[in-house]
């Protein structure tokens, strides 16, 4: 059998793995239209490539049916038998040298292993599925294979290798694109942050839509010139669903306070003072004039900014939307044409930070045809 897979991230490489270790005679080529594979890997969890979480729950997931046909159980020893070892620093699993590159090396060097070809600087264009398998065409050549595996990431981080071309590509082929957006992203918010730009602060952090709270999170926020940022932050923004509904984020920047200490407070400080007891100068300079003179901590545990807009996908780490579930198997075959598969971040399938992209897409990989 011939595989042709189209993407050198995650997900494509995976399923490479999974294939030749299935099916050592089969002949398995990876098309990866930038100059290196597995190029985002690098940029994952800060250098370090959070991989996994030990309090992964599948109800993060849009689709939790979905990702509930696969055990996470044995995810984690699957990834390590690429060649590397783990560990858990809080909840979030690393590779154990906490160096993405070490994913990286070890994954490659597996495909060297299985004699996986990748066929670097080459960009995929279209295919054809025929009564005995799929004609694959590139900007380089024409293949004949028997399966098409399909796996080139979303619209994110153009800079590493994602374009969204390929929606249109799949469009014409008769596929349902769920709407796609920018995930796990700053917001723009119509409150003016310049003054507070590359400040951090620990909040615990609500979401409402219409005034309804759809999220809460504790997180470190991060303020940037036109708005706000931090895991937190990207994980608020995947609930932001409606542009034309009105959303608030809501910073309770002192949330251990208890009302003992509120009244306390209120009774001996005045706001300036208590600004700078609390606060770096900057933020207290701030946040004194978005808090009244007299209820300052209730406004400081309810600080509001409006959604105004995400940034857009060079600065996302996921895209939400793509191809949509029900028009796949859950062995990743597509319903509407035989030996065409789909795999990772293409497919309408996301979760929070925290290691759930990426075990989609190694899951993805490794579950492919079972
Ligand atoms: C900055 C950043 C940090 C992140 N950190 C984490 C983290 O710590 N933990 C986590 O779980 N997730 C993280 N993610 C998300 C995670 O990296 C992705 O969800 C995951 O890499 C998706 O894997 P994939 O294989 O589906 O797609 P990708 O990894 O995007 O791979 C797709 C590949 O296909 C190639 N390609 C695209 N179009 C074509 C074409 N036409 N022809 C040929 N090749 C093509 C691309 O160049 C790319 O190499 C992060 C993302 C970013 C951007």
């Amino acid at each position: 059998m011939k595989c042709v897979i189209i993407g050198a991230g995650a997900s494509g490489i995976a399923a490479a793995i999974n294939i030749k270790r299935k099916y050592p005679n089969d002949e398995v080529i990876i098309i990866e239209h930038s100059d290196r594979p597995l190029r985002k890997i690098l940029a994952t969890g800060n250098g370090r490539c959070n991989l996994g979480n030990a309090k992964f729950d599948i109800k993060k997931y849009n689709h939790p049916e979905l990702m509930g046909l696969f055990s996470y159980n044995d995810y984690i020893e699957y990834v390590e038998s690429y060649g590397f070892k783990t560990k858990t620093i809080g909840d979030l699993v690393y590779p154990y040298s906490e160096s993405a590159q070490t994913v990286r090396n070890q994954m490659l060097k597996e495909l060297e292993k299985l004699n996986v070809k990748i066929n670097l600087e080459e960009d995929f264009i279209d295919y054809k599925v025929k009564p005995n398998g799929v004609e694959i065409k590139t900007n380089k050549a024409i293949y004949q294979a028997d399966k098409l595996i399909v796996a080139t990431g979303g619209k994110s981080t153009k800079g590493l290798g994602n374009d969204g071309k390929i929606y249109e590509i799949l469009k014409s082929h008769g596929y349902t694109i769920a709407p796609l957006r920018p995930g796990l992203v700053p917001i723009k918010t119509k409150e003016n942050t310049k003054l507070v730009d590359g400040l951090r602060i620990k909040a615990n952090v609500t979401l409402l839509e219409n005034s309804k709270q759809i999220f809460n999170e504790d997180g470190e926020v991060l303020f940037k010139k036109d708005g706000l940022s931090g895991i937190v932050i990207f994980n608020a923004s995947n609930y932001i669903k409606n542009p034309q509904n009105k959303y608030e984020i809501v910073l309770n920047l002192l949330p251990d306070f208890n009302g003992e200490l509120q009244r306390n407070h209120q009774q001996f400080l005045d706001k300036s003072k208590f600004l700078e007891e609390y606060f770096a100068p900057k933020l207290a300079q701030y946040l004194s004039d978005r808090i009244s003179d007299k209820n300052y901590v209730k406004d400081l545990q309810n600080l509001k900014f409006t959604f105004k807009d995400f940034y857009d996908y060079e600065n996302s780490q996921i895209t939400i939307g793509g191809v949509q579930i029900s028009d796949m198997n859950p062995n990743f075959e597509s319903k509407k044409e035989p030996n065409v598969y789909f795999l990772g971040e293409l497919l309408d399938m996301h979760g929070p930070c925290g290691g759930y992209n990426l075990t989609w897409a190694f899951i993805c990989g490794q579950k492919l045809m079972s």
